[in-house]
Formats: structure tokens, C-alpha cells, sequence
């Protein structure tokens, strides 16, 4: 059996476009645009390439973009007052800061000075406290991207075993705490986990998001089973270049799997289309306007 390949990319093009006409209709309706503001410290050339493809899927989907493009040198006060200046736009729904921060600047403290009502990337401890709790939060774009695929892939998922293997704050505990809500039996790995094979072999979910190349090999999963690959690793090939490869080593779960996600063009595209549907969301909730149907969860 060769599993479902979960095309990431159509359903980030599926979901832009959902976007979009939600975008027109605040125009046309109620004479909204919905604003993202990007905030960029520093010339990492990794953060660069991200601020300028999320700044442009803004526009391309109707909304405004803001970007702000500070010297590496910017002082920890510098960017707090911008966040403050940000959080009392009323232009600007949405407030996303571009990680890694320069070591002199405390990320918490930079990420919990946005207004949580304006944290599109749901990383405020009150959006990771109001997730925990089942109460309606700003949900974390990846983590979202991934619920959004696996309820598609696999309807209701009341009562399966997913595996989250890794417990990082952006993806990991926000992940784990979606399903829990879906009522799976939510069981969390990370690097202290000793028994990894076993958990893998128990699972009907595994959402892998760890940054080791091609780490879960495809005999570990469940006949049958669904897979998200998080992971983006670039490894060398015998010629010389590169190729990027997820956490899981997919030519071999492809023949074991129900349905999994490749690397690239599974998980990644949905990331930055779900914060554009974030924007909407949170443009939405502070104009006390229903909310589209789909583009949370
Ligand atoms: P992280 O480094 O913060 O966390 C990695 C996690 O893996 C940790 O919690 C750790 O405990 C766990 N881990 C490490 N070794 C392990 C082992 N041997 N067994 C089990 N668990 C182990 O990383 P992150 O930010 O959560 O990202 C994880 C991966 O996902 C990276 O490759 C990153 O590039 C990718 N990522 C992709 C997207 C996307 O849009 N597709 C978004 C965010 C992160």
C-alpha cells in the first residue's frame, strides 16, 4: 500500500483563496482592510527571505502589509515602544516578530508586550493559556496548518493515539494541546523519551517536529497510520548540493503509511498561509464581525 500524499501546497493555495474573499468582503462590506506588521531585527538572512515572502502573500491575498526593518543594534526599549506603538493601531489587526531576536533582546518579554488579541502567531503566554484551557485563542500558525490537514485527511479524530514527537513552544505543546482538544489520547516525545520506536508503533497520528533529518524511520509507523512531517532539514547529497528532507524518512513510510505529508511542500506552505488566515481571524474578533467559516479551528 503507497500512502496518501498530502499536498500541502494545494491546501495552502485553497485556503489563501478563502482568505482573499474574506478580504474583499471586509472591503467591500464594511470598508476594513485587514493590516499584518511584520517586525524584523537584524539582517538574518534565513528571517529576510521569510519577512519578504509573508509580506508578500499579505498583499497578494488584499491586505495591508507593514514591515518594520530594524538595525541589529536596536535596543530592547527601541522595540518595545514599537510594539506599543503597533498594539494601539487601529490599522494593524495583526502583530508578528520575526524570530531569533538579537541575543540583548529578552524574546519573551518583546513576544508578551503584543496586545494577545493582535498575536497572530498565538505565541503570547495568554494564547498558550487560553489554548490549554479550550478557550478561544490565537492559534500557533503551524500547529494550526497541521490540525487543519489532518481533519481533511482524517475526519473526526475522537479517540486516536497521536504521537507529537518534540515539545517545543511553537509547535510541540501547542500541537499536542489541538489534538487533546480534538480528544485524541495525546501522547507528547521529545529528546528524554526512551522509548520512541514503541510510541511510534502505537500511533494513528504522528506529527514529528524535532530537526532531525530523515530521524523516524518508516518501519517505526503504524500500517495505515497519518503522518506530519514538520521537520525542514537540509542535508548533502553525494554530488555536492543540497536537498531539504523532513523528520521523517518518507520513501520508506510512504509504503507504510495511510497518508503522510512530504518535505518540502507539506507542512511549510500551510505555515504562511495560516497566519494570513490569523490576520483575518483577529481583524474579525476586533471588529466584532463573525468569523469566516475555515480558517480557524
Ligand atoms: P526545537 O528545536 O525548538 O524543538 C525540537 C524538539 O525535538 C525538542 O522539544 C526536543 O525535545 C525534541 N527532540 C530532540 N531530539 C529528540 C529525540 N531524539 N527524540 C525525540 N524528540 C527529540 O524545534 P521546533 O522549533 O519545534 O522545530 C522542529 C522542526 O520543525 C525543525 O526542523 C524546524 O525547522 C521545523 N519547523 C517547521 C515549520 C514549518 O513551517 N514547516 C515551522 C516551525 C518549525
Amino acid at each position: 500500500m503507497t500512502a496518501q500524499i498530502i499536498d500541502g501546497k494545494n491546501f495552502a493555495v485553497a485556503l489563501r483563496e478563502r482568505v482573499a474573499e474574506h478580504t474583499a468582503y471586509l472591503k467591500q462590506q464594511h470598508n476594513i482592510t485587514p493590516g499584518l506588521a511584520v517586525v524584523l531585527v537584524g539582517e538574518d538572512p534565513a528571517s529576510q527571505v521569510y519577512v519578504r515572502s509573508k509580506a508578500k502573500q499579505t498583499v497578494e491575498a488584499g491586505m495591508n502589509s507593514y514591515q518594520h526593518k530594524l538595525a541589529v543594534d536596536t535596543t530592547e526599549a527601541e522595540l518595545l515602544a514599537l510594539i506599543d506603538q503597533l498594539n494601539s493601531d487601529p490599522a494593524v489587526h495583526g502583530i508578528l516578530v520575526q524570530l531569533p531576536l538579537p541575543e540583548h533582546i529578552d524574546e519573551a518579554l518583546v513576544i508578551n508586550a503584543i496586545d494577545p488579541a493582535k498575536d497572530v502567531d498565538g505565541f503570547h503566554i495568554s494564547n498558550a493559556g487560553l489554548l490549554a484551557t479550550g478557550q478561544q485563542a490565537m492559534v500557533p500558525c503551524t500547529p494550526l496548518g497541521c490540525l487543519m490537514m489532518l481533519r481533511e485527511y482524517c475526519g473526526n479524530l475522537s479517540g486516536q493515539n497521536a504521537l507529537v514527537i518534540g515539545r517545543s513552544n511553537i509547535v510541540g505543546k501547542p500541537m499536542a494541546q489541538l489534538l487533546l482538544r480534538e480528544s485524541c489520547t495525546v501522547t507528547v516525545a521529545h529528546s528524554r523519551t526512551r522509548n520512541l520506536r514503541e510510541l511510534v508503533a502505537n500511533a494513528d497520528i504522528v506529527v514529528a517536529a524535532v530537526g532531525r533529518p530523515l530521524f523516524i524511520e518508516g518501519g517505526w509507523i503504524k500500517p495505515g497510520a497519518t503522518v506530519i512531517d514538520v521537520g525542514i532539514n537540509r542535508i548533502e547529497k553525494s554530488d555536492g548540493t543540497t536537498r531539504l528532507v523532513g523528520d521523517v524518512d518518507f520513501d520508506a513510510a510512504k509504503e507504510v503509511a495511510g497518508a503522510i505529508t512530504p518535505v518540502p511542500g507539506g507542512v511549510g506552505p500551510m505555515t504562511i498561509a495560516c497566519l494570513l488566515a490569523n490576520t483575518v481571524t483577529a481583524c474579525c474578533r476586533a471588529s466584532a464581525l463573525p468569523e469566516p467559516h475555515g480558517l480557524t479551528v
